[in-house]
């Protein structure tokens, strides 16, 4: 059960808004819940909360298994107390994929036949999937300088990909026609383009409280749009308002050192949309961490209140940590995360190394995606020739090894 508001003019806004804008005011809407905290639905997926998600028939449900993703403890040996939430187990390897459920599963309710999205990564490749599994047709524009291996992994799933020939607001230009004239339905995945994509990530923060039985004291998110780090906020508001949990962990956002506008708005005292727009940041710099590549942050005003509010921070990393802490993770704990997904870890070492954060606290750290989907980057940061031995040099050469070790 669930009814929507408008967050400044308490406007009533329809159940199924398409965009997340209050009619009246232009301000943010927001999904409000009177259901109560059930967690014995038996589905394999994110969807046992579906009471808690903006679906009115749980036969629209467009479901590819995603969330319910494993939270485990790391090895890294500066941090006792630091737990792995490793989204890179969704279906097309990403985060993405709980927020694409809910909004396809949303255009299956309302019949919807076309879809569009601006991406550049991940959310192009999760909407790809869920068109695909829901049915409906689904047109990708791209900037230019999307790698080939993400065009691919957008194209499996059978959408029609469209590189504009100009920067991401050309892109916004196109889509906003589509929607606005002809009824197409925006999948981009911040919350005035699709709001059904910010109650996603939420789940998130649901599936932390139950797997670690307690409220963390950090939360550690990459930043790209934004909706990702409000989601997981939202979802521990929630928990507040159902009164399972009695404090917020605070979040702190990680973004790139070359890509932080939302560093430059805690900074600046910024709370609007529009002072983020202000912001000048270089969108043609190369960076490894391509997934969180925004020079602007649609969802800022929403991440800037949970960041505030929850007194966390933005910390920024460059590439070269990024990468570095791509290869820790592997080393330490066995997991391939892209180097966009890797930053949490580096930011929480910069935080300790500060004296910003006790070891004794405890931090979820969101490994937002698969370190498969970029290839191309860590072959060149981290590929290695393998030894080449004959067959009597390879038996030598173990045997040293073996002595080593006795
Ligand atoms: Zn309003």
């Amino acid at each position: 059960m669930y009814h929507v508001k408008c967050k400044q003019c308490d406007h009533k806004v329809d159940k199924d808004p398409i965009g997340g804008v209050c009619p009246v005011c232009e301000e943010l809407i927001e999904f409000q819940y009177s259901s109560k905290w059930d967690t014995s639905e038996s589905y394999q997926s994110m969807w046992r909360y579906n009471n808690l998600l903006p679906i009115q028939d749980k036969q629209n449900i467009v479901s590819l298994g995603e969330g319910k993703t494993p939270l485990l403890k790391s090895n890294v040996h500066f941090g006792s107390n630091i737990y792995l939430k490793d989204e890179s187990r969704n279906p097309t390897g990403s985060m993405k994929d709980r927020a694409m459920s809910v909004a396809y599963s949303k255009a299956k309710e309302l019949n919807i036949k076309r879809s569009i999205i601006i991406s550049a990564g991940g959310a192009g490749i999760a909407a790809s999937a869920y068109a695909s599994r829901a049915g409906i047709e689904n047109v990708i524009l791209i900037p230019p300088g999307v790698s080939q291996e993400r065009i691919m992994a957008m194209q499996i799933y059978g959408s029609e990909i469209i590189e504009v020939q100009g920067n991401i607001e050309d892109c916004l230009e196109v889509a906003q026609e589509m929607v606005n004239k002809y009824g197409w339905y925006e999948t981009s995945t911040y919350k005035k383009a699709n709001p059904y994509t910010i109650e996603g990530p939420k789940t998130i923060a649901y599936e932390i409280f139950e797997q670690l039985e307690e409220i963390p004291d950090y939360i550690f998110v990459p930043v790209g749009g934004g909706g990702t780090l409000t989601g997981i906020w939202k979802g521990f508001n929630e928990l507040k308002d159902l009164n399972q949990i009695n404090y917020i962990p605070a979040l702190v956002g990680i973004q790139n050192t070359n890509f932080n506008g939302l560093e430059i708005a805690l900074r600046k005292g910024y709370t609007k949309d529009n002072e983020l727009h202000l912001i000048d940041i270089d969108s043609s710099l190369p960076t490894v961490t391509g997934a969180i590549r925004h020079s602007y942050v649609p969802d800022g005003e929403e991440a800037l209140e949970a960041i505030r509010n929850s007194g966390g921070k933005v910390v920024t990393v460059d590439d070269e940590e990024a990468m570095e802490a791509q290869k820790m993770i592997a080393d330490t704990d066995g997991l391939f995360v892209e180097p966009s997904s890797a930053i949490p870890l580096i930011a929480y070492q910069k935080m300790l190394n500060n004296n910003e954060i006790s070891s004794d606290k405890k931090a979820v750290l969101i490994l937002t995606g698969s370190g498969y989907r970029e290839i191309a980057t860590t072959l060149k940061y981290h590929g290695q020739e393998p030894k080449k031995f004959k067959t009597e040099e390879c038996f030598n050469y173990l045997l040293s090894k073996d002595k080593q070790h006795s």
